[in-house]
């Protein structure tokens, strides 16, 4: 790089040509990146390669300032509002975060932060600091006046938000009225909206089922549930959320952030119960140490600790610089991702016939493990991502996640490189492959006699919430296939101690043992055999609903897909696909199979809802923690009643039992004026104490849930 204030080098007054030309294109890759994420809420790299590019950025314009322009990434926040959302103005700014990647630089900041306070006379004694997790969601602002919730909304660039109030609304832990008789005349809250790791894993389990394509990550399905136009869409997921601060207010004066996350925790939302206050950076340092071992235990995704100036007073002294507060800082956990070459994309065939995409890499370290093979997810992701073989690609790995390919790096080196198709005949039994007219998947249509697709089944077969056989794992499903002891499912049924203690390292003990888990299987429930058959679409749930509605397969059997509509959480696609495929004739042969084995194909008396029950004819959704009924046992009571368990909360819908932290279902039941008992109300039902078909009032023998607001 030349000198800079080099005048025949100049690019912008001052600074060099090579270091002005970098800084303008960093700044276009940026904003591109930022509308990518905070626009679309689909990124193209991971947030490490992203904050790389924006340090490298940072760099530059300390070294050379005339590069540091107005628009600049490093100057504004996030990005402009979508023009499909009313635009919000905030009443205070929403500001970013600077970073800290380690101690050091945590270090470094606080005496930053002390010496510019000295030079107010300002001493250590006079101020403190506070930690808490930095929540990895969507940003918003909630607007409340005279203490009725008037409008919700994200952050976009800071100044201009979108405005989400109709789907904040459905977030079950989002006070629609604060609990104060004398509340502020404005006040805007600011938090965090998230979908937990839990509810995240439930929900791309089940857009997985219905060929939908999957979210990469927490974030962006909580991001992609709140920036969209349906509120009922938003009101399915679970979102939560975490309230943090304050913005602007009129007519309250809190001196601490303490003060202020303790008067939002009496006003009814869900601040984080481990936020901690610090008399020096020692304790800080100890409790960003405490949040990253605690990390991986959480039910929310965090990506690092957020250290404050507690005392309010000094926010002020200390200001902003460019979009950063002076008096917080954000310490950043290693990232969980990295860069590798991927050699190549290599095709499986999984349980219903896709055949599904993963990626050979480069051996990388990453999330505390080496990883040599990462998915893919599914043809329509690998569209998406566009990665193609010899690209270096961003792989993620977090917690108990399978490694993921999250996209390229770009720029390609290899620019000829072709787009990966599917093979076109199966990588297993070479049959050729069929795309489905309409279809965005690639089959091997070789059903029942597919030694990939029968490997995958046996898999889910054995699996826990399935059949659940102990001591059949996936080599030995490999081994009792590839040797002829097995060509099916029913087959595991004719295995004996005799024939396993002939496969190479089955002794006695361990043939006796799986015989005796699989006789034990005989004994599972109907829904359970419903959902190890593996009818594509049909997850455990689904399941459930049909042994519940139907109580045996040839009901089910029987059933054209307008009667299947009816069960609860079928649409007609999902409706049409089982009457397709429970039809197909090697599907059915394989039930009559199973009959013959033994097993369950009709719902007993205990799996049936009782006649005669208070509750016969009555809907019931279960939602939150319940004081000490488990969620199995009120369902059962429910349905011993008469009563049916289904999840999630409709017109059809005549009870809502909500326990702690109850989630969106309640506040739909509020909207939809459901009515809404706690375990008390439930029970007061069952024993008749309190009618049934009490209309839409609410029915609470204590005092109902902070959230049920
Ligand atoms: P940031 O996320 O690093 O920090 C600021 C935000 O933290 C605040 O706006 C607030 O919403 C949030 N926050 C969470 N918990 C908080 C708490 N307890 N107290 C206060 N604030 C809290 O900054 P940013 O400007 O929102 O975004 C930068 C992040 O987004 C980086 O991690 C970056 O990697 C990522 N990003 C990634 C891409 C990409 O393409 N992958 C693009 C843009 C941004």
């Amino acid at each position: 790089m030349s000198e800079a204030g080099d005048s025949a080098a100049d690019g912008r007054a001052g600074a060099p040509v090579d270091a002005s030309a970098r800084a303008a294109e960093l700044r276009t890759g940026l904003d591109r990146h930022n509308r990518l994420y905070y626009v679309l809420d689909e990124p193209e790299v991971g947030d490490d390669v992203y904050d790389e590019l924006l340090n490298e950025l940072r760099d530059l314009e300390r070294e050379f300032p005339s590069l540091r322009t107005p628009d600049s990434p490093t100057q504004r926040v996030g990005a402009p509002p979508l023009e499909r959302f009313e635009p919000v103005t905030h009443h205070e700014q929403m500001l970013s975060l600077g970073n800290a990647r380690n101690e050091e630089e945590l270090r470094a900041w606080e005496t930053r932060l002390a010496n510019y306070l000295k030079r107010l006379d300002i001493t250590a004694s006079q101020f403190s600091y506070t930690t808490e997790p930095k929540i990895d969601g969507l940003a918003i602002t909630l607007t409340y006046e005279d203490g009725v919730l008037v409008r919700g909304a994200t952050r976009g660039d800071g100044r201009t938000g979108e405005d989400v109030t109709q789907n904040l609304r459905t977030i079950g832990s989002v006070p629609l009225r604060l609990k104060t008789s004398s509340p502020p005349a404005l006040i805007e809250v600011r938090g965090e909206a998230y979908l937990p790791i839990a509810a995240f894993k439930a929900l791309n389990e089940r857009r997985a089922e219905n060929e939908e394509p999957t979210f990469a990550n927490p974030r962006n399905s909580a991001a992609g549930s709140i920036r969209q136009l349906d509120p009922k869409l938003a009101a399915e997921r679970p979102l939560s959320s975490w309230i943090y601060g304050i913005g602007a207010v009129e007519g309250l004066d809190l001196p601490t952030h303490m003060d202020e996350v303790r008067w939002l925790e009496e006003q009814g939302f869900k601040v984080n119960p481990d936020t901690d206050h610090h008399r020096g950076v020692e304790g800080v340092v100890k409790r960003c140490h405490w949040w990253e071992e605690r990390r991986e235990a959480l039910d929310y995704e965090i990506d690092g600790v957020v250290v404050k100036v507690d005392e309010k007073a000094l926010w002020r002294e200390l200001g902003v610089v460019g979009r950063e507060p002076r008096w917080a800082i954000a310490w950043k956990f290693p990232p969980t991702t990295a860069v590798t070459t991927m050699k190549q994309v290599v095709w499986n065939v999984g349980r219903t016939g896709h055949l599904v995409p993963f990626a050979m890499l480069e051996p990388v370290h990453v999330g505390g493990v080496t990883v040599s093979t990462a998915t893919l997810h599914n043809e329509e992701d690998l569209a998406r991502k566009d990665v193609r073989n010899g690209d270096e690609v961003v792989v993620m790995r977090a917690g108990d996640v399978i490694p993921q390919v999250v996209s390229p790096k770009l720029p390609r080196k290899n620019k000829s490189a072709r787009k990966p198709k599917p093979p076109k005949k199966c990588p297993v039994c070479d049959t050729p492959t069929v795309k489905p007219e309409g279809a965005v998947f690639t089959i091997c249509p070789n059903r029942t006699g597919c030694p990939g697709q029968a490997w995958q089944h046996v898999k889910h077969f054995v699996s826990k919430g399935a059949m659940d056989i102990e001591g059949l794992g996936e080599k030995q499903a490999s081994v009792f296939l590839d040797q002829g002891l097995i060509a099916d499912v029913a087959d595991i049924y004719d295995l004996t101690e005799e024939r396993l203690v002939e496969v190479d390292r089955f002794g006695e003990t361990s043939a006796r043992n799986l015989v005796a888990s699989i006789t034990a299987s005989r004994a599972r429930p109907f829904k359970r055999v419903l959902y190890a058959l593996g009818l594509p679409g049909v997850g455990y749930v689904t399941a459930e609903a049909l042994a519940d509605h139907f109580g045996s397969i040839d009901r089910i059997h029987e059933a054209d897909p307008e009667a299947i509509v009816e069960v609860e959480g079928v649409g007609p696609i999902m409706a049409e696909q089982i009457v397709e495929n429970l039809g197909d004739d090697g599907t059915w042969a394989l039930v009559e199979k199973l009959r013959e084995k033994g097993l369950r194909l009709e719902a007993d008396e205990s799996e049936r809802r009782a006649t005669g029950g208070v509750l016969e004819g009555k809907t019931v959704v279960l939602t939150g923690t319940l004081p000490e009924l488990t969620r199995e046992e009120a369902a059962a009571l429910v349905k011993s009643a008469g009563g049916k368990v289904v999840n999630s909360v409709s017109k059809k819908t005549d009870y809502v039992v909500a326990g702690e932290s109850p989630g969106s279902k309640l506040a739909k039941a509020q909207d939809l004026g459901t009515t809404v008992l706690d375990e008390g109300g439930l029970r007061g039902l069952l024993s008749g104490a309190v009618p049934v078909d009490s209309g839409g009032e609410e029915v609470a023998t204590e005092e109902t849930p902070a959230e049920a607001q």
